[in-house]
Protein backbone atom coordinates (compact mmCIF):
# COMPACT_ATOMS: atom_id res chain seq x y z
CA UNK A 1 0.00 0.00 0.00
CA UNK A 2 1.60 3.44 -1.26
CA UNK A 3 1.35 6.54 -3.23
CA UNK A 4 -1.57 7.59 -0.91
CA UNK A 5 -1.96 11.27 -2.24
CA UNK A 6 -3.08 13.78 0.29
CA UNK A 7 -2.76 11.36 2.84
CA UNK A 8 -0.46 13.11 4.97
CA UNK A 9 -2.47 16.65 4.85
CA UNK A 10 -5.49 14.63 6.49
CA UNK A 11 -3.48 13.63 9.53
CA UNK A 12 -2.14 14.48 12.76
CA UNK A 13 0.39 13.23 15.08
CA UNK A 14 -1.04 10.47 17.31
CA UNK A 15 -3.93 9.61 14.90
CA UNK A 16 -5.04 5.96 14.61
CA UNK A 17 -4.29 4.61 11.31
CA UNK A 18 -5.11 1.00 9.88
CA UNK A 19 -2.95 -0.12 7.00
CA UNK A 20 -5.01 -3.03 5.36
CA UNK A 21 -2.17 -3.40 2.10
CA UNK A 22 -4.90 -6.50 1.39
CA UNK A 23 -7.15 -4.57 -0.22
CA UNK A 24 -4.96 -1.24 -0.54
CA UNK A 25 -6.66 0.91 1.65
CA UNK A 26 -5.69 3.07 4.77
CA UNK A 27 -8.58 4.05 7.59
CA UNK A 28 -7.71 7.09 8.96
CA UNK A 29 -9.12 7.19 12.90
CA UNK A 30 -11.09 4.52 12.01
CA UNK A 31 -14.57 3.96 13.78
CA UNK A 32 -14.71 1.16 16.80
CA UNK A 33 -17.09 -0.78 14.47
CA UNK A 34 -14.08 -0.82 12.17
CA UNK A 35 -11.32 -1.59 14.32
CA UNK A 36 -13.40 -4.27 15.76
CA UNK A 37 -13.78 -5.91 12.37
CA UNK A 38 -10.20 -5.87 11.98
CA UNK A 39 -9.93 -7.62 15.69
CA UNK A 40 -11.91 -10.25 14.08
CA UNK A 41 -10.03 -10.77 10.76
CA UNK A 42 -6.84 -10.42 12.58
CA UNK A 43 -8.03 -13.77 14.70
CA UNK A 44 -8.78 -15.45 12.02
CA UNK A 45 -5.70 -14.68 10.58
CA UNK A 46 -4.40 -16.14 13.25
CA UNK A 47 -6.42 -19.52 12.73
CA UNK A 48 -5.23 -19.96 9.08
CA UNK A 49 -1.71 -19.18 9.98
CA UNK A 50 -2.30 -22.19 12.48
CA UNK A 51 -3.36 -24.14 9.90
CA UNK A 52 -0.94 -23.24 7.15
CA UNK A 53 1.84 -24.31 9.99
CA UNK A 54 0.49 -27.38 10.09
CA UNK A 55 1.16 -28.42 6.84
CA UNK A 56 4.69 -27.20 6.65
CA UNK A 57 6.26 -30.77 7.39
CA UNK A 58 4.09 -32.93 4.50
CA UNK A 59 4.96 -33.07 0.76
CA UNK A 60 3.12 -31.11 -1.32
CA UNK A 61 1.75 -33.76 -3.14
CA UNK A 62 -2.04 -33.40 -5.54
CA UNK A 63 -4.50 -35.71 -4.57
CA UNK A 64 -3.65 -37.73 -7.43
CA UNK A 65 -0.33 -38.33 -6.32
CA UNK A 66 1.97 -35.55 -8.27
CA UNK A 67 4.73 -34.27 -6.00
CA UNK A 68 5.07 -30.83 -6.68
CA UNK A 69 8.76 -28.89 -5.21
CA UNK A 70 7.78 -25.40 -3.68
CA UNK A 71 11.15 -23.46 -3.25
CA UNK A 72 11.67 -20.02 -1.60
CA UNK A 73 12.96 -17.29 -3.07
CA UNK A 74 15.42 -15.41 -1.26
CA UNK A 75 18.04 -12.51 -1.53
CA UNK A 76 19.12 -12.05 2.56
CA UNK A 77 21.05 -14.53 4.73
CA UNK A 78 18.25 -14.25 7.04
CA UNK A 79 15.35 -15.25 4.60
CA UNK A 80 17.16 -18.74 4.79
CA UNK A 81 15.29 -18.74 8.41
CA UNK A 82 11.74 -18.97 6.53
CA UNK A 83 13.22 -22.51 5.25
CA UNK A 84 12.21 -24.12 8.67
CA UNK A 85 9.20 -22.27 9.35
CA UNK A 86 7.75 -22.68 5.96
CA UNK A 87 8.95 -26.73 4.76
CA UNK A 88 10.46 -25.18 1.69
CA UNK A 89 12.75 -27.85 -0.17
CA UNK A 90 15.32 -25.47 -1.01
CA UNK A 91 16.10 -21.36 -2.51
CA UNK A 92 14.67 -21.70 -6.17
CA UNK A 93 16.03 -18.43 -6.44
CA UNK A 94 18.47 -16.07 -4.44
CA UNK A 95 18.80 -12.89 -5.60
CA UNK A 96 22.36 -12.24 -5.45
CA UNK A 97 22.55 -8.69 -6.12
CA UNK A 98 21.10 -7.47 -2.80
CA UNK A 99 24.92 -7.43 -1.19
CA UNK A 100 25.61 -5.34 -3.75
CA UNK A 101 22.62 -3.13 -3.32
CA UNK A 102 23.69 -2.38 0.44
CA UNK A 103 27.49 -1.59 -0.10
CA UNK A 104 29.27 1.25 -0.59
CA UNK A 105 31.88 0.06 -2.72
CA UNK A 106 32.47 -3.15 -5.02
CA UNK A 107 32.23 -6.03 -2.10
CA UNK A 108 35.62 -7.75 -1.82
CA UNK A 109 35.97 -11.51 -2.70
CA UNK A 110 36.45 -12.70 0.54
CA UNK A 111 33.21 -10.94 1.76
CA UNK A 112 30.87 -12.12 -1.20
CA UNK A 113 32.65 -15.90 -0.33
CA UNK A 114 31.59 -15.13 3.22
CA UNK A 115 27.66 -14.66 1.95
CA UNK A 116 27.16 -17.40 -0.50
CA UNK A 117 28.46 -19.90 2.36
CA UNK A 118 26.45 -18.55 4.99
CA UNK A 119 24.08 -19.12 2.41
CA UNK A 120 24.47 -22.74 1.96
CA UNK A 121 25.55 -23.59 5.42
CA UNK A 122 21.94 -21.88 6.40
CA UNK A 123 20.14 -24.52 3.32
CA UNK A 124 21.51 -27.02 5.76
CA UNK A 125 21.77 -29.52 2.49
CA UNK A 126 18.80 -28.37 0.77
CA UNK A 127 19.39 -26.82 -2.61
CA UNK A 128 20.63 -23.62 -3.61
CA UNK A 129 19.74 -21.46 -6.89
CA UNK A 130 22.16 -18.54 -6.93
CA UNK A 131 21.20 -15.85 -9.65
CA UNK A 132 23.98 -14.27 -10.95
CA UNK A 133 23.86 -10.41 -10.34
CA UNK A 134 20.78 -8.73 -11.51
CA UNK A 135 22.33 -5.06 -11.56
CA UNK A 136 20.77 -2.02 -13.13
CA UNK A 137 17.17 -1.23 -13.88
CA UNK A 138 15.60 -0.88 -10.46
CA UNK A 139 18.93 -2.43 -9.05
CA UNK A 140 21.13 0.49 -8.39
CA UNK A 141 24.84 -0.55 -7.09
CA UNK A 142 25.90 3.01 -6.07
CA UNK A 143 29.35 2.47 -6.53
CA UNK A 144 29.03 1.23 -10.02
CA UNK A 145 28.72 4.07 -13.09
CA UNK A 146 26.12 4.41 -15.16
CA UNK A 147 23.99 6.53 -17.29
CA UNK A 148 20.51 7.32 -17.40
CA UNK A 149 18.52 5.28 -19.63
CA UNK A 150 15.19 6.03 -20.85
CA UNK A 151 14.38 2.60 -20.49
CA UNK A 152 16.33 1.11 -17.95
CA UNK A 153 14.50 -1.59 -16.96
CA UNK A 154 15.09 -2.97 -21.07
CA UNK A 155 18.38 -0.65 -20.64
CA UNK A 156 21.84 -2.24 -19.61
CA UNK A 157 21.29 -4.65 -16.47
CA UNK A 158 21.41 -8.36 -15.38
CA UNK A 159 23.59 -10.39 -17.58
CA UNK A 160 24.19 -7.66 -20.40
CA UNK A 161 26.66 -5.94 -17.50
CA UNK A 162 27.60 -8.92 -16.65
CA UNK A 163 29.05 -9.62 -19.96
CA UNK A 164 30.23 -6.00 -20.91
CA UNK A 165 32.32 -6.53 -17.37
CA UNK A 166 33.39 -9.86 -17.51
CA UNK A 167 35.91 -8.70 -14.65
CA UNK A 168 32.85 -7.70 -12.20
CA UNK A 169 31.37 -11.68 -13.58
CA UNK A 170 34.74 -13.11 -12.53
CA UNK A 171 34.64 -12.39 -9.74
CA UNK A 172 31.22 -13.31 -8.52
CA UNK A 173 31.18 -16.69 -10.34
CA UNK A 174 34.81 -17.10 -8.18
CA UNK A 175 32.89 -16.05 -5.23
CA UNK A 176 30.36 -18.77 -6.54
CA UNK A 177 32.75 -21.78 -6.68
CA UNK A 178 34.83 -21.29 -3.83
CA UNK A 179 32.47 -21.27 -1.33
CA UNK A 180 31.18 -24.70 -2.46
CA UNK A 181 33.41 -26.37 -1.05
CA UNK A 182 32.74 -30.07 -1.74
CA UNK A 183 28.83 -28.60 -2.02
CA UNK A 184 27.04 -28.46 -5.25
CA UNK A 185 26.34 -25.34 -7.31
CA UNK A 186 23.79 -24.52 -8.90
CA UNK A 187 23.56 -21.03 -10.81
CA UNK A 188 21.28 -19.51 -13.41
CA UNK A 189 21.81 -16.20 -15.39
CA UNK A 190 19.06 -13.34 -15.58
CA UNK A 191 17.58 -11.34 -18.52
CA UNK A 192 19.55 -13.82 -21.21
CA UNK A 193 18.03 -12.71 -24.34
CA UNK A 194 20.02 -14.85 -27.16
CA UNK A 195 21.64 -17.75 -26.50
CA UNK A 196 25.30 -16.60 -27.37
CA UNK A 197 24.53 -14.29 -24.29
CA UNK A 198 24.26 -17.63 -22.43
CA UNK A 199 27.38 -19.26 -24.23
CA UNK A 200 29.46 -16.44 -23.06
CA UNK A 201 27.93 -16.19 -19.60
CA UNK A 202 29.12 -20.12 -19.37
CA UNK A 203 32.77 -19.53 -20.69
CA UNK A 204 32.78 -17.20 -18.17
CA UNK A 205 32.18 -19.73 -15.59
CA UNK A 206 33.61 -22.83 -17.05
CA UNK A 207 37.00 -20.48 -16.71
CA UNK A 208 36.47 -19.89 -13.27
CA UNK A 209 35.67 -23.88 -12.41
CA UNK A 210 39.30 -24.42 -14.23
CA UNK A 211 41.08 -21.99 -12.22
CA UNK A 212 39.81 -23.27 -9.16
CA UNK A 213 41.13 -26.74 -10.57
CA UNK A 214 44.14 -25.07 -11.47
CA UNK A 215 44.78 -24.16 -7.99
CA UNK A 216 43.94 -27.55 -6.64
CA UNK A 217 41.06 -25.83 -4.88
CA UNK A 218 38.27 -28.07 -4.04
CA UNK A 219 35.60 -26.89 -6.31
CA UNK A 220 31.80 -27.48 -6.68
CA UNK A 221 31.08 -31.33 -5.94
CA UNK A 222 28.41 -30.91 -9.03
CA UNK A 223 27.93 -27.85 -11.08
CA UNK A 224 24.15 -26.97 -12.79
CA UNK A 225 23.64 -24.01 -15.31
CA UNK A 226 20.45 -22.61 -15.94
CA UNK A 227 18.68 -19.38 -17.21
CA UNK A 228 15.91 -17.69 -16.36
CA UNK A 229 13.61 -17.16 -18.90
CA UNK A 230 12.64 -13.28 -19.13
CA UNK A 231 12.87 -11.90 -22.35
CA UNK A 232 10.39 -12.86 -24.76
CA UNK A 233 13.02 -13.74 -27.89
CA UNK A 234 14.89 -16.63 -25.19
CA UNK A 235 11.07 -18.06 -24.56
CA UNK A 236 10.72 -18.17 -28.88
CA UNK A 237 13.87 -19.79 -28.72
CA UNK A 238 13.44 -22.14 -25.60
CA UNK A 239 13.64 -25.24 -27.78
CA UNK A 240 17.33 -24.38 -28.39
CA UNK A 241 18.18 -22.58 -25.15
CA UNK A 242 16.95 -25.84 -23.43
CA UNK A 243 19.53 -28.37 -25.61
CA UNK A 244 22.00 -26.20 -23.63
CA UNK A 245 21.17 -25.23 -20.02
CA UNK A 246 20.32 -27.71 -17.23
CA UNK A 247 17.39 -25.82 -15.87
CA UNK A 248 14.69 -23.24 -16.55
CA UNK A 249 13.61 -20.65 -14.51
CA UNK A 250 10.58 -18.73 -16.18
CA UNK A 251 10.99 -15.00 -14.01
CA UNK A 252 7.24 -14.21 -14.52
CA UNK A 253 7.99 -10.47 -13.21
CA UNK A 254 9.62 -9.41 -16.18
CA UNK A 255 8.61 -11.89 -18.56
CA UNK A 256 4.99 -10.70 -18.21
CA UNK A 257 6.62 -6.78 -18.36
CA UNK A 258 7.81 -7.67 -21.76
CA UNK A 259 5.16 -9.77 -22.95
CA UNK A 260 2.30 -7.05 -22.29
CA UNK A 261 4.53 -4.16 -22.69
CA UNK A 262 3.64 -3.25 -19.38
CA UNK A 263 5.97 -1.56 -16.80
CA UNK A 264 6.33 -3.89 -13.91
CA UNK A 265 6.89 -0.70 -11.55
CA UNK A 266 3.80 1.23 -12.43
CA UNK A 267 0.86 1.03 -10.43
CA UNK A 268 -1.43 1.86 -13.22
CA UNK A 269 -0.20 -1.01 -15.13
CA UNK A 270 -0.42 -2.79 -12.11
CA UNK A 271 -4.19 -4.94 -12.49
CA UNK A 272 -4.26 -4.14 -16.25
CA UNK A 273 -2.67 -7.24 -17.95
CA UNK A 274 -3.29 -10.85 -15.91
CA UNK A 275 -1.45 -13.09 -16.20
CA UNK A 276 -4.24 -15.68 -16.50
CA UNK A 277 -5.08 -14.77 -19.74
CA UNK A 278 -4.90 -16.59 -23.10
CA UNK A 279 -2.09 -14.89 -24.70
CA UNK A 280 -0.12 -15.47 -21.21
CA UNK A 281 -1.29 -19.11 -20.23
CA UNK A 282 -1.05 -20.23 -24.00
CA UNK A 283 3.09 -18.38 -24.25
CA UNK A 284 3.63 -20.35 -20.76
CA UNK A 285 2.49 -23.23 -22.48
CA UNK A 286 4.50 -22.97 -25.56
CA UNK A 287 7.75 -22.26 -22.82
CA UNK A 288 7.04 -25.28 -21.25
CA UNK A 289 6.45 -27.64 -23.75
CA UNK A 290 9.44 -26.60 -25.91
CA UNK A 291 11.34 -27.15 -22.84
CA UNK A 292 11.39 -30.79 -23.21
CA UNK A 293 13.17 -32.76 -20.72
CA UNK A 294 14.91 -30.03 -19.57
CA UNK A 295 13.55 -28.66 -15.85
CA UNK A 296 11.59 -25.72 -15.98
CA UNK A 297 10.60 -23.80 -12.50
CA UNK A 298 8.40 -20.62 -12.35
CA UNK A 299 10.07 -18.07 -9.62
CA UNK A 300 7.96 -14.87 -10.52
CA UNK A 301 5.69 -13.55 -7.61
CA UNK A 302 2.92 -15.51 -9.52
CA UNK A 303 3.77 -18.57 -8.48
CA UNK A 304 3.19 -17.53 -4.65
CA UNK A 305 -0.62 -16.89 -5.91
CA UNK A 306 -2.64 -20.20 -5.05
CA UNK A 307 -4.80 -19.81 -8.38
CA UNK A 308 -1.86 -18.67 -10.86
CA UNK A 309 -0.05 -21.76 -9.29
CA UNK A 310 -2.77 -23.53 -9.97
CA UNK A 311 -3.25 -22.60 -13.65
CA UNK A 312 0.93 -23.27 -14.03
CA UNK A 313 0.89 -26.78 -12.69
CA UNK A 314 -2.07 -27.08 -15.13
CA UNK A 315 0.82 -26.25 -17.66
CA UNK A 316 3.12 -28.79 -16.59
CA UNK A 317 5.14 -27.42 -14.11
CA UNK A 318 6.13 -28.73 -11.10
CA UNK A 319 8.65 -26.47 -9.28
CA UNK A 320 8.04 -23.14 -8.27
CA UNK A 321 9.99 -20.98 -6.06
CA UNK A 322 7.84 -17.86 -3.97
CA UNK A 323 8.31 -15.85 -1.45
CA UNK A 324 7.87 -17.58 2.02
CA UNK A 325 4.49 -15.90 2.53
CA UNK A 326 2.81 -17.80 -0.28
CA UNK A 327 4.05 -21.98 0.43
CA UNK A 328 1.82 -22.59 3.15
CA UNK A 329 -1.37 -21.12 0.86
CA UNK A 330 0.44 -22.94 -2.38
CA UNK A 331 1.06 -26.25 -0.79
CA UNK A 332 -2.88 -25.77 0.85
CA UNK A 333 -4.08 -25.89 -2.95
CA UNK A 334 -2.04 -28.49 -3.96
CA UNK A 335 -3.14 -31.32 -1.08
CA UNK A 336 -7.01 -30.49 -2.38
CA UNK A 337 -6.42 -30.47 -6.17
CA UNK A 338 -6.58 -33.59 -8.73
CA UNK A 339 -4.03 -32.39 -11.15
CA UNK A 340 -5.16 -34.42 -14.28
CA UNK A 341 -8.60 -32.91 -14.16
CA UNK A 342 -7.07 -29.27 -13.77
CA UNK A 343 -5.08 -29.99 -16.65
CA UNK A 344 -7.49 -31.19 -18.76
CA UNK A 345 -9.70 -28.38 -17.62
CA UNK A 346 -7.02 -25.70 -18.74
CA UNK A 347 -6.64 -27.54 -22.38
CA UNK A 348 -10.20 -26.78 -22.56
CA UNK A 349 -10.56 -23.35 -21.84
CA UNK A 350 -7.29 -22.23 -23.60
CA UNK A 351 -9.15 -23.89 -26.98
CA UNK A 352 -12.18 -21.83 -26.09
CA UNK A 353 -11.78 -17.92 -26.81
CA UNK A 354 -14.96 -16.98 -25.62
CA UNK A 355 -14.23 -17.80 -21.99
CA UNK A 356 -12.09 -15.28 -19.57
CA UNK A 357 -9.49 -17.64 -17.77
CA UNK A 358 -9.57 -16.03 -14.35
CA UNK A 359 -13.19 -16.44 -13.99
CA UNK A 360 -13.13 -19.83 -14.80
CA UNK A 361 -10.22 -21.17 -13.08
CA UNK A 362 -12.05 -19.69 -10.41
CA UNK A 363 -15.08 -21.26 -10.88
CA UNK A 364 -13.44 -24.27 -10.86
CA UNK A 365 -11.40 -24.56 -8.31
CA UNK A 366 -14.80 -23.86 -6.42
CA UNK A 367 -16.73 -26.23 -7.75
CA UNK A 368 -13.70 -29.13 -7.03
CA UNK A 369 -13.47 -27.42 -3.87
CA UNK A 370 -9.63 -26.67 -3.81
CA UNK A 371 -8.50 -24.59 -1.16
CA UNK A 372 -7.48 -20.79 -2.23
C1 LIG B 1 11.31 -12.17 -12.40
O1 LIG B 1 11.59 -11.27 -13.20
O2 LIG B 1 10.25 -12.83 -12.44
C2 LIG B 1 12.23 -12.50 -11.31
C3 LIG B 1 12.02 -13.52 -10.51
O3 LIG B 1 13.31 -11.69 -11.13
P1 LIG B 1 13.22 -10.24 -10.42
O4 LIG B 1 11.84 -10.12 -9.81
O5 LIG B 1 14.30 -10.22 -9.42
O6 LIG B 1 13.44 -9.32 -11.57
MG1 LIG C 1 13.60 -10.51 -13.32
Amino acid sequence: LGQLKSLLSRVEAGDTIIVDAATEVAYVRPEHAVALAFDNRFAAQEAERAELAALRDLEATSRDGVKISLLLNAGLPLDLDSLAMTGAEGVGLFRTEFQFMLADSMPRLDTQIALYSDVMERAGGKPVTFRTLDLGGDKVAAFIPTEREENPAMGWRAVRMGLDRPGLSRYQLRALVRACEGRPLRVMFPLVSVIDEFRKAKALLEQELGWARFHGRQGPSSVAVGVMIESPSLAWMCADIAQEADFLSIGTNDLMQFFFAADRGSPKMADRFDLLSRPALSFLAHIIKSAGRTPVSVCGEHAGRPLEALALLGLGVTRLSMPAAGIGPVKRMILGLELSAVKAELDRLLCDPSVTLRSALLQFAQLQRIPL
